[in-house]
């Protein structure tokens, strides 16, 4: 009869509807997530035109009032289609964005009736996710504050996936016991089963994979962003085959063992924003702004912050620069140069003096250069012992030294040596950021966190190093030698998701004061000058020294006097990680193209670059040259090179050769 019919139809629908997964797509269809809560477990698939990134992998946290990671009960979906956000920024890769989500809420209740969302935003290529506990319920409305004691988040990838990643290092070691600080080797394209970390602490953000599927790779870049004084910030576990990677919160003995490893919440309150960029090919991860779209800045400024370059003596001659003499120097080198400021480094307060600052920001100004002072960020958190010290930890110290420096002109700071990710630590990072905007001052952190998405919240914030940076080519041999691998690299990876203080473009041949003895620069001229190109920071460091602008080639010194920090627009013309990468940069409307051969072996490519179809182009290349091998040594044979010109033909294609570890550099 009817009602029996109509009774089983119904079955069938509510069958149905608990077994359905829960999807969203991105606006253009291609990139896919997929949502199940799988016996009370929430877990969660993304695909891009139907080939698997990320396969079954977990939702859910387990606050200290409630356990949101099983037993759930999907209460609703709510959803939003094509929701547009307009915005500008000058700090980074662009300066226009334009992002277009679909967005899904599931909210998900536990078995005492408390409700968590999780939260999806889906771009064409770009997922991100987070969870926001919602207010109790019950009369009380109590807790109103809680704890998280841990993430179920999970990233799985597909099989065949490869990794580039970086591992955690443990806490209270390397010098001064300064670490973590995100100054660890990459390993490249490992795959993922077989890439375990030395430190069994698992990988820091960002984390690169490659999931190759016949002739095409796809590829995932995944992050977090939106980290503040709320949180901590997170890491992926060491790779488990059943479940994937895993977020993790900081370790116990970071910061010295002060603070706690989970982070403490108001409720109601989110967490930050997992985020997985996707595409099948690297254009997505190069141009990715997954990391701004989904924030807003935590406040305004009066200020109209300078972008531009710095010299820096620290980088070469070391310590013993500090001193009132060589200071004058890097000011008179930044000024012929016409560079913005000079970076200050660490001692300046015992060699140099807060009154002889005064007088070096008055000598500085005279010739039109500005002065960044560094700063310790501790404390008690590490033995590093560089002065000032003591001061950016405190904030009455801090807010009078920043007093100080407005006064007498300073227009930025450096603060190194921080103690790791934990809450209380990232509470210090926007404690100084704040105040250093009441102040006019920007900010570049090093020693430090990766900044996840600060460039977006806080306006004066610049960049970090948070990589195992410039310093590192000076103090080793392998380093220097593994300069390809790098910059090559974080185009992709560490650069792609926010700005970094590498502190490089070197003209010295050898590392030493002198320019004669230590260890060699393997890298060419133009390669050195195109990372100023392929690395982003709105302040940048270059780092040459007085007797370049003696020994520099003329063309050199020209592009160098020129190097562009703000973008209009950025485009990865063509790449691979640690191999090589050729990346096009709109400046004031002409276009800058950088490109790089991280290997010891010369690269004849045709680019495309339709954006200069037909033009006849400023070109930049190094005169052909080897990486000489004798018994244990290794050098080059040549830094020469030219400024010559380009004819980029009506389809937009030019064929071009990269020198073995070397570059070039196109200009419109
Ligand atoms: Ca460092």
């Amino acid at each position: 009869d009817m009602k029996r019919i109509n009774l089983s139809f119904l079955m069938f629908v509510i069958a149905v509807t608990v077994m359905a997964d829960d999807t969203v797509v991105s606006p253009d269809g291609r990139l896919n997530v997929c949502v199940n809560n799988k016996n009370g477990m929430p877990v969660y698939s993304v695909s891009y035109d139907g080939k698997f990134v990320l396969t079954e992998s977990r939702l859910g946290l387990v606050a200290n009032y409630a356990d949101f990671s099983k037993n759930l009960k999907l209460k609703d979906v709510q959803r939003e289609d094509n929701v547009v956000k307009d915005y500008y920024m000058i700090n980074t890769k662009q300066n226009k964005f334009h992002y277009v989500s679909n967005k899904m809420d599931l909210i998900f209740e536990n078995k005492d009736g408390h409700c968590m969302t999780v939260a999806f935003c889906v771009a064409n290529n770009s997922v991100a996710f987070r969870y926001e506990l919602q207010k109790p319920n019950n009369e009380k409305g109590i807790p109103l504050s809680a704890v998280i004691l841990k993430e179920t988040t999970s990233f799985r990838l597909a099989e065949a996936a490869t990794s580039f990643l970086c591992q955690q290092s443990l806490p209270m070691v390397g010098f001064a016991r300064t670490k973590p600080s995100y100054e660890e080797t990459y390993e490249a394209d490992v795959p993922v089963a077989q890439r375990k970390s030395n430190s069994k602490q698992g990988f820091t953000f960002p984390c690169l994979f490659r999931i190759p599927d016949g002739d095409i790779n796809y590829w995932a870049l995944v992050s977090e962003t939106g980290v503040t004084s709320n949180y901590c910030g997170s890491r992926l576990s060491d790779y488990n085959q059943e479940t994937g990677y895993s977020l993790l919160f900081p370790q116990e003995g970071e910061n010295n063992g002060i603070g706690s490893v989970t982070p403490a919440v108001p409720v109601p309150s989110a967490t930050p924003w997992r985020t997985i960029t996707v595409g099948n090919s690297l254009k997505p991860i190069v141009e990715t702004t997954v990391q701004f779209d989904v924030l807003d800045p935590l406040y305004e400024t009066k200020y109209d912050y300078k972008p531009g370059r710095y010299t820096w003596s620290w980088i070469l001659w070391g310590d013993s620069s500090m001193n009132w003499d060589d200071q004058v120097k890097f000011v008179d080198l930044a000024s012929v140069m016409g560079y913005e400021y000079i970076l200050v480094d660490a001692l300046w307060d015992s060699r140099i003096g807060y009154e002889g600052i005064e007088r070096l920001a008055k000598y500085a100004k005279g010739k039109n250069v500005e002065l960044l002072l560094w700063y310790n960020s501790n404390g008690a958190v590490n033995d590093a012992p560089q002065g000032p010290h003591g001061v950016m930890n405190n904030c009455i110290a801090r807010k009078r030294d920043m007093k100080w420096m407005q006064k007498i002109g300073v227009k930025g700071i450096k603060v190194d040596f921080f103690g790791g990710d934990k809450q209380q630590t990232m509470q210090l990072y926007e404690e100084i950021l704040s105040d250093a905007n009441e102040y006019g001052l920007q900010v570049i952190f090093h020693g430090c966190t990766l900044p996840r998405g600060w460039e977006r919240l806080y306006p004066n914030f610049v960049a970090s190093e948070a990589a195992l940076a410039s310093e590192n080519m000076n103090f080793t041999n392998r380093f220097s030698r593994s300069e390809g691998f790098d910059m090559t690299l974080h185009p992709f990876c560490r650069n792609a998701v926010a700005s970094f203080d590498w502190g490089g473009v070197f003209m010295n041949k050898r590392f030493s004061k002198n320019n004669k003895s230590r260890h060699p620069r393997y890298t060419s001229d133009i390669f050195e000058l195109a990372t100023a190109i392929t690395n982003q920071t709105n302040v940048n460091c270059v780092a040459i020294m007085p007797n370049n602008l003696e020994d520099m080639p003329q063309h050199v010194l020209d592009f160098a006097r020129n190097i562009p920090t703000t973008w209009q627009e950025t485009q990865f013309i063509d790449g691979y990680p640690t191999k090589y990468c050729i990346i096009a940069r709109k400046h004031d409307g002409h276009w800058y193209i950088g490109g790089l051969n991280g290997t010891d072996h010369p690269m004849t490519l045709t680019v495309n670059l339709p954006m200069l179809a037909g033009k006849i182009v400023k070109y930049y290349v190094d005169k052909p040259r080897r990486i000489i091998k004798q018994e244990d040594k290794e050098n080059v044979d040549s830094y020469a090179s030219e400024l010559t010109s380009l004819k980029i033909d009506k389809s937009g294609n030019a064929k071009v050769t990269l020198q073995p570890l070397g570059g070039i550099i196109i200009v419109e």
